[in-house]
């Protein structure tokens, strides 16, 4: 090899390295506070202040990110990181990646790689068939599924497909009305808001629904009572968003009610799921679901979340694809190939927002395959099992509560010594880099979060977060 690159025997020497890096890290993590304690500011000026004239050794390259940027790092892989939700990545995952960018494929067509496209549509089938989800979402009829790179995107291109269906197309041809209304509960993550803001509708679009004060359900009623004023007063219903697993907490929304609603006032059914879909590995999570096969259009859970599969991967649905086409297909003449003309294949550039993709279904298809279904299961139970372990230390102890029953990995709990104390002992628990919570309000109260799922997790690590958290707390004086 000649010129500035690596030739292929100092790229396998450094990536040997590489690999040794990441081994050795995942066993240190232990030791390492999980969250990163730098100041603003200060990586940045750690860094050089332009790129180097002449290439340096990539030996440097690694040294550097071990000295200057490590600190940077909050460890997400860290087995006692339990704050937001897991975004688990896996050897078998990081593997697949590696893969992935030295084939270095971009699959935008099916002509431009056809197996980018095949094995994203085969993994989707498997996961949705493991999954539990309905038929309706395998490809090889009119639904399938396509890989995004996060929920929030999946939700967008939901409300693209939704708005392109109510409006039979107006919306892409003219644009969006002043009428036009989507529907989620007060529950529903922030990506609802933030795809009503993208797609033109404006935030006053988004007709927000109170939730059951104590289970945090959408409240069903409240939803019927929406549409119906909302109809009654001339406006449309586009989209209605049915959340399986809050983000706050847990709180599973009841898609059996909602679906016919959403059926009856002509608006599309997207279930959000990206945290909790996928313990629906497990059969005894399957509840989770229940009304998505009968009602959702489309459905999207995060394997980049709680499945292992390295950031990012969102899995997304939908029952029937001609929407979303609809919605985003072109043709510009540069990106027409014969294959797509037969009709025979699927081009994916249709089913999201940008052109070109990656071959993100490799990571997938290497933890489906590695793991396997109960190897799958096994690390979903594991993390249901530390939260209830969690759950029931905190009912043992009488200066916590519980404020809402712990769902899947998830528990939300504080101090009954109120909103101060409960941030007081999260933060210090955080400063001490023993293990790293973060926090919510619930009903305007300041409530802990403790998000079990992490693939480096045991049962040990559990325990000593809470031996941990209790010491920061002035014992119970009675
Ligand atoms: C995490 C989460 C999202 C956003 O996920 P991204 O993939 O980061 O966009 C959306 N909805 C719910 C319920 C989530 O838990």
């Amino acid at each position: 090899m000649t010129g500035p690159h690596m030739s292929p025997e100092e790229f396998r020497r450094h990536g040997h390295a590489v690999v040794d890096w990441i081994a050795d890290y995942w066993s240190s993590l232990d030791e390492l506070p999980v969250r990163s304690r730098v100041a603003p500011g200060e990586i940045a000026a750690a860094l050089p202040d332009t790129m180097p004239e002449t290439g340096e050794e990539f030996d440097a390259v690694l040294a550097d990110v071990q000295r200057m940027i490590l600190p940077g790092i909050t460890h997400w892989q860290h087995p006692r990181f339990f704050a937001y939700f897991p975004a688990n990545s896996s050897p078998a995952a990081v593997l697949g990646d590696l893969l992935s960018s030295g084939i270095g494929a971009q699959g935008m067509l099916w002509a431009t790689s056809p197996a980018l496209t095949e094995v994203e549509q085969v993994v989707l089938d498997w996961l949705a068939e493991g999954l539990g989800l309905p038929e309706a979402f395998r490809s090889g009829g009119p639904g399938g599924g396509v890989i995004q790179d996060t929920a929030s995107t999946a939700t967008f291109t939901a409300l693209l497909a939704a708005l392109h269906r109510t409006t039979d197309g107006a919306a892409r041809a003219e644009g969006v009305t002043s009428l036009l209304r989507v529907y989620g509960s007060e529950e529903a993550h922030s990506s609802l808001h933030k795809a009503v803001m993208m797609s033109g509708l404006g935030e006053r679009a988004l007709h927000t629904v109170p939730v059951d004060p104590r289970t945090r359900r959408m409240d069903v009623a409240a939803l019927a009572r929406a549409l119906e004023e909302d109809v009654a007063a001339g406006l449309r219903p586009v989209m209605v968003q049915a959340a399986v697993g809050t983000t706050s907490t847990g709180a599973v929304d009841d898609v059996a009610a909602i679906g016919p609603l959403a059926l009856a006032h002509g608006a599309w059914l997207h279930v959000d799921a990206a945290w909790a879909g996928t313990a629906a590995v497990c059969p005894e999570h399957r509840w989770i679901n229940e009304g998505v096969a009968e009602h959702a259009d489309s459905y999207v859970t995060n394997p980049h979340k709680w499945l292992l599969t390295t950031f990012d991967c969102s899995a997304f649905w939908v029952r029937d694809s001609a929407a979303l086409r609809g919605a985003l297909s072109l043709l510009p003449e540069y990106l027409r190939t014969p294959a797509a003309e037969s009709g025979a294949v699927t081009d994916l550039r249709d089913w999201h927002p940008q052109l070109g993709r990656r071959f993100r279904a490799l990571k997938l298809f290497a933890v489906l395959r590695t793991y396997g279904r109960r190897g799958l299961a096994e690390h979903i139970r594991a993390g249901v099992a530390g939260a209830d372990r969690f759950a029931s230390l905190v009912r043992s102890d009488e200066r916590f509560e519980l404020v809402t029953e712990p769902v899947l990995g998830l528990v939300v709990f504080r101090l009954r010594a109120g909103d101060e104390e409960t941030r007081r002992v999260m933060e210090e628990l955080n400063d001490s880099g023993e293990a790293y919570l973060s926090h919510t309000t619930v009903d305007g109260s300041t409530a802990m979060r403790v998000a079990v799922g992490g693939w480096r997790t045991t049962p040990e690590d559990v325990e000593r977060t809470w031996r941990a958290l209790t010491s920061l707390v002035p014992a119970d004086p009675r």
